[in-house]
């Protein structure tokens, strides 16, 4: 399947062939802290088929194993793009957030699963919004021990 992409400021896009079948999540704490969020969602692609517009930055990131990984990303607004092995790579690991077809590529596999977060599982429970309004004001209670009046926190 062909993909494509781009960084949040447009500097950096890029295009790859992947198999739809190999999307995964990763749990791991170092996708946890260079994501910026809960989990990281990947897709990998042989580097012979990624094709990349502007000029991506490069961290080379030495896990407690000494693998080292070369995490690339929009020198100017910060996007994580994909990271391959530093030297003489085979494949690409393309993070999802910024693939265009992202909604279509759902993953097959999980790993890393015993640093996942524990209210994961759950996330289905939490109430949603179509949009940004996330906690509603709270409804007027009966037993308000309030006066009427200018709250203390007005
Ligand atoms: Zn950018
Ligand atoms: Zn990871």
């Amino acid at each position: 399947m062909h993909i494509d992409g781009t960084c949040h400021c447009g500097a950096i896009g890029f295009s790859a062939e992947i198999d739809p079948a190999r999307v995964m999540v990763c749990h791991c704490s170092d996708c946890q802290i260079l994501s910026g969020a809960p989990f990281r969602a990947v897709v990998a692609a042989p580097i012979e088929t990624l094709v990349v517009r502007g000029e991506p930055q490069r961290y080379v990131k030495v896990a407690a194993s000494g693998n080292r990984r070369a995490q690339v990303f929009c020198p100017v607004c910060a996007t994580p793009l994909f990271a391959t092995a530093p030297e003489n790579a085979t494949s690409v690991v393309i993070r999802l957030g910024c693939v265009t077809q992202r909604a279509e590529l759902v993953p097959s596999a999980q790993i890393w699963q015993h640093s996942a977060l524990p209210w994961l599982s759950e996330l289905h429970r939490v109430p949603g919004s179509p949009e940004q309004q996330a906690f509603l004001p709270a409804a007027p209670r009966a037993a308000d021990p309030l006066p009427p009046g200018p709250r203390p926190d007005a």
